[in-house]
């Protein structure tokens, strides 16, 4: 008999057969050859990882696809550019122990894993350390004790790289290990896995949520309407059956979701499957990542736009992280 430890699920199988090549992604998508040498060369600096059914959802010889642009390296991520930086939202100044984030009142973020299903070239942790920050065994006893000793904490956040590329079984012993603490009362995971490998939602780990005592919150995170299918669709149904609140936040970038009409698709379709938008990020200014932002100007107006085309529940908050502030900032005024 196979030791069950041996057996791999799906979504760990697409996992390592995910696209790292910039030349199988190019060839893949019969995009043309000219685009390697960049290619190559951004992926040096924050390597390409895609799994095959992203790529799938992409139309094939079209550079200006809308989920190709989150993930293809190019030219313009190594231009340095002023105002931007290696820890645009002061990561770094918010540790309270090694793995864990603490920001705002009675919530905490724990960086459970520097490992993401996909790397999306906008990311505002692509330049982060991760490595020497994880909330790993050296400093579990450490985390465990900061959230048993501030009793306002009654929420934490697992987030990362990507929570959910953690196995089922380091995923119990979190969320059991929280559970454990008398006033936490809520779990949320920030996971972009949901959209990008929809099979990661497993029956063990619906389980998992289910039996929780904690109130499991999940924020997905989808940019274009193109990312919300059947598949995705049919992970959200089971996640909501267990009872897991389901919300999505996106980050305006430019070429990807910076219109309107757009964003109205996304969160109509998003409500169509069960999950309510929660916030539009203004891009954080993470080097590599100039070319994706959208003036504050042109976020405002598409915002005024979105208010007056959507019901209220529909319109994700449109906020900005400024380091320091008590929360991310909504940009409301109109
Ligand atoms: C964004 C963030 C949160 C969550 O903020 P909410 O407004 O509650 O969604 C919590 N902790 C840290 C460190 C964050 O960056
Ligand atoms: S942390 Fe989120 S946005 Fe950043 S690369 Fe991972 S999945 Fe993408």
């Amino acid at each position: 008999m196979i030791p069950r430890t041996e057996l791999l699920w799906q979504w760990q199988k697409s996992m390592s057969e995910a696209v790292t090549d910039p030349v199988d992604l190019i060839q893949r998508l019969g995009l043309d050859a000219t685009l390697i040498p960049e290619a190559k060369k951004a992926a040096n600096k924050f390597s390409l990882r895609v799994p095959s059914r992203y790529v799938g959802l992409m139309k094939r010889g079209d550079l200006t696809d809308p989920l190709l642009r989150q993930v293809l390296p190019i030219d313009s991520e190594l231009t340095r550019q002023d105002g931007f930086s290696d820890d645009p939202v002061g990561d770094v100044n918010a540790i309270a122990e090694s793995g864990l984030l603490h920001k705002y009142h009675g919530r905490a973020l724990l960086i459970t894993t520097g490992a993401c299903a996909i790397h999306c070239r906008f990311c505002f942790r692509r330049n982060f350390p991760y490595s020497d920050y994880l909330a790993d065994s050296a400093h579990w006893h450490n985390i465990v004790a900061y959230i048993e000793s501030h009793t306002e904490l009654d929420e934490v956040i697992l987030s990362g790289g990507d929570p959910l590329m953690m196995s089922d079984q380091r995923l119990s012993n979190l969320i059991q290990a929280m559970a454990k603490i008398d006033h936490v009362k809520r779990l949320r995971i920030h996971s972009r896995m949901p959209v990008v490998l929809p099979e990661r939602i497993t029956p063990p780990l619906l389980q998992l949520f289910a039996e929780s005592r904690l109130k499991i919150i999940l924020v997905m995170h989808a940019n274009h309407p193109n990312e919300v299918v059947d598949d995705l669709a049919e992970a959200a149904k089971q996640l909501t059956e267990v009872g897991v609140t389901l919300l999505n936040q996106s980050v305006l970038l430019k070429g990807v979701n910076d219109t309107a009409s757009l964003l109205t698709e996304l969160s109509e379709r998003l409500f169509s499957i069960g999950v309510l938008p929660y916030y539009l990020h203004l891009l954080d200014r993470a080097q590599g990542t100039a070319h994706f932002e959208v003036s504050e100007e042109a976020a405002m107006q598409i915002y005024r736009q979105l208010l007056g085309r959507l019901p209220g529940y529909l319109v994700p908050r449109m906020v900005r992280e400024i380091e320091g502030a008590i929360s991310k900032e909504a940009l409301n005024k109109l």
